[in-house]
């Protein structure tokens, strides 16, 4: 298929549903010509990706629990068993105790802490490292993360945290693997109705808020964030790395509620 992927492959990691950021993303750069492979959580969710996964003509499904290395080595292998090389890796992967993303960051946990950062921040860079000798010719590694790295948002509290060290990670990453021509960069999405997102403490606060206060008065859609990933995937963004691009409808620039808001 021609296209701006064309010729190109990489894998998928994070499809839950047809709600998933990683599902937008995944249909942007199939619709560009892209091979994709996927790796999901557990047999549970394999009969909710497989179907998804044939729609965008793909067969080629790892199952991956990115918090055991054992796992993760094992699906690196099964992918260059099929694929010698990639061009992309799409990490979209995020966990907490939901009892934790309620309440106050200060009554966190250190098993939460440790988990949540494991799975949330430290597997991008147990990825990276067994993707990068997948990419002999350069690459693109492309991350998810949120606003609430930057600042406080109710309840989101030690992902938060996890989500710092992850876009720190991105800009660390993109160092050490610049020079082999491997990109890595981050999208902070705006809040979107997804199975992790309804883990958080009153998520449809959070939506709603970002809808009446955003620049453009409405929250991001996963084709949004789609279309960023195609671009951060592709030779469109050749020159960019270690950034962390904002698909949020322009909240991150606000510094006060909006005037025209209403109380909500
Ligand atoms: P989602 O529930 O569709 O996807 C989360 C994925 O993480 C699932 O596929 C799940 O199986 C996977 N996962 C969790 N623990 C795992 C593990 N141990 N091993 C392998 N996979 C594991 O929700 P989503 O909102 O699409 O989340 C994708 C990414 O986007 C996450 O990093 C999330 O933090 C980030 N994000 C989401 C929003 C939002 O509002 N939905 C906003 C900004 C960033």
């Amino acid at each position: 298929m021609a296209g701006l992927m064309a010729g190109k492959r990489g894998l998928i990691m994070g499809v839950a549903n047809d709600r998933s950021l990683a599902w937008g993303i995944a249909k942007a750069l199939n619709a560009q010509g892209a091979e994709l492979a996927f790796s999901y959580q557990g047999e549970a969710l394999e009969k909710r990706v497989r179907p998804l996964a044939e729609e965008v003509d793909s067969d080629f499904l790892l199952e991956c629990d990115v918090s055991d290395m054992a796992k993760l080595d094992d699906a690196f292998a099964r992918l260059a068993a099929r694929w010698p090389t990639i061009d992309f890796l799409v990490h979209a992967i995020g966990f907490s105790d939901k009892n934790e993303l309620r309440g106050k960051y200060v009554d966190t946990t250190l098993d939460n802490f440790l988990m949540t950062m494991n799975i949330s921040a430290y597997s991008f860079v147990a990825c990276a490292q067994r993707a990068a000798p997948l990419m002999p010719n350069g690459g693109s590694l492309l991350t998810l993360s949120y606003y609430g790295a930057e600042k406080v948002v109710p309840h989101y509290n030690v992902m938060g945290v996890a989500k710092a060290a992850l876009e720190t990670s991105v800009k660390y990453l993109a160092m050490d693997l610049g020079p082999d021509n491997i990109r890595v960069n981050a999208i902070s999405a705006g809040p979107i109705k997804t199975l992790a997102a309804s883990g958080i403490g009153d998520f449809r606060y959070i939506l709603k808020w970002n809808e009446l206060n955003s620049p453009l008065r409405r929250n991001v859609t996963i084709d949004e964030v789609g279309g960023a990933g195609l671009y951060l995937a592709s030779d469109l963004s050749s020159g960019v790395t270690g950034e962390i691009h904002h698909v949020d409808a322009g909240y991150n620039v606000i510094g006060m509620k909006a005037e025209d808001a209403p109380d909500i």
